[in-house]
């Protein structure tokens, strides 16, 4: 987490006052991609890195916002019609003005900011930000929603006032996140229940190939067609199947011939994953992380093979991962690009960093990054 002390001294000059912190996390996802549009599960779990906020009402109607990493400083109302221009302001904006769409009553307040989660690398630094207001300003307002509602606000914000048309699991992560835990989720009802996930002896590990995701937003959608293409030939002879998540393998082969190759790929891999994620609960529930990094290989193949959705560096480094007998290793995120999520035992770690850290550049002229994450808390106050 972020230094306190920092944001700290920078309020504390931008305002001459302190105020109330708070913090949520940005997140990973061990299993479970392409899923949640199928109405399958997600197992995401938040992490140790992640939005620290200090506040204050100002007793005006006015937010005034400092962003720390970015030395940059916007001043805005609270009216639809003052939206600032600043990315980073407008997902403050959007948090309040979700709110206020809920009934929640906001008034002005001072901030300062600062995180830790990589930008854009797909630990959801967006979502870190938006959990961090909308957890915040509930608190310190006293406006009672439920933690529900706070994900829903940042997921709103994202989809009303950044343009991006996300799910709810980042948000959901970041504010319902449990040390020691990750959380199942179903996609489509919403249920969710705690997994535990305390993998000692192993360490989780990403690795940012540095591959923007530009093929994404195209081959998504083309994805979800694929999808829905498959559950409209089952449903012919199964009503009942509404989503891939209502189908299973004797379905699909049932209407093989009726399907092109490349829908039934997609769907392969679909139903797979959503078995797999389920297996890597009951494998989790056990302690047995060996088959959980069986599950995340498989997951792997699946998108590079079936849903064709991984890139040339993003194989590079799961053959690395395997090569060096890491326990498991896999695309995290849609696809295209941004790291893997690797479970790796201590005494593997270092020897699995060094060689992605000379073979990678070797190949692709570049650095990798590199993330440890441990699993956190989701939002919540910090207490002096
Ligand atoms: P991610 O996958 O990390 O969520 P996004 O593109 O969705 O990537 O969100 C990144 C945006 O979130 C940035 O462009 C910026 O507006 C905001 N943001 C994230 N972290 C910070 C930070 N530490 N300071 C200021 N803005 C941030
Ligand atoms: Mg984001």
């Amino acid at each position: 987490m972020k230094n306190k002390e920092i944001v700290k001294a920078k309020f504390e000059k931008q305002f001459g006052t302190t105020g109330a912190f708070y913090f949520s996390p940005g997140r990973i996802n061990l299993i479970g991609e392409h899923t949640d549009y199928n109405g399958g599960f997600v197992l995401p779990g938040a992490i140790d890195k992640g939005m620290l906020l200090e506040i204050r009402e100002n007793g005006t109607d006015l937010i005034r916002a400092y962003a720390v990493d970015l030395d940059e400083y916007a001043e805005f109302g609270m009216e639809e019609k003052d939206a600032p221009s600043q990315s980073w302001a407008r997902y403050i904006f959007g948090v309040v003005r979700e709110i206020e769409k809920r009934g929640g009553k906001v008034r002005g307040f001072d901030t300062a900011f600062s995180g830790d989660v990589p930008l854009g690398a797909g630990l959801s630094s967006s979502a870190a930000l938006e959990s961090a207001f909308a957890f915040a300003l509930n608190d310190m307002y006293h406006l009672g929603i439920d933690k529900f509602e706070l994900a829903k606000i940042g997921q709103a914000t994202e989809h009303n006032y950044c343009g991006v048309k996300c799910g709810i699991m980042d948000q959901f992560a970041s504010v319902f996140g449990k040390k020691g835990h990750l959380i199942r989720l179903d996609c489509r009802s919403l249920e969710y229940e705690y997994v535990p996930f305390d993998p000692k002896g192993y360490r989780v590990v990403l690795v940012d190939s540095v591959v923007k995701h530009e093929l994404a937003s195209s081959a998504y959608n083309k994805r979800r067609e694929s999808c829905e293409a498959v559950v409209a030939a089952i449903a012919k002879r199964h009503p009942e199947v509404k989503l891939l998540r209502d189908a299973n393998r004797a379905m699909l082969d049932e209407v093989a011939a009726e399907v092109s190759q490349e829908d039934f790929m997609r769907a392969e891999y679909v139903i797979e994953e959503i078995q797999r994620l389920l297996d890597a609960c009951d494998a989790l529930n056990k302690g047995d992380y060996e088959t959980v990094g069986e599950k995340m290989f498989g997951t792997h193949y699946g998108m590079s093979q079936l849903y064709e959705v991984s890139c040339e560096e993003l194989d590079f480094l799961n053959g690395i991962a395997r090569e060096c007998g890491v326990t498991g290793s896999r695309v995290m995120g849609g696809g295209f690009g941004g790291c893997t999520i690797n479970l790796v035992k201590d005494e593997l770690y270092k020897p699995f960093i060094d060689m992605v850290q000379s073979r990678f550049p070797e190949k692709f002229g570049r650095a990798p990054k590199i993330y440890d994450v441990v699993i956190g808390d989701g939002s919540r106050k910090l207490e002096d």
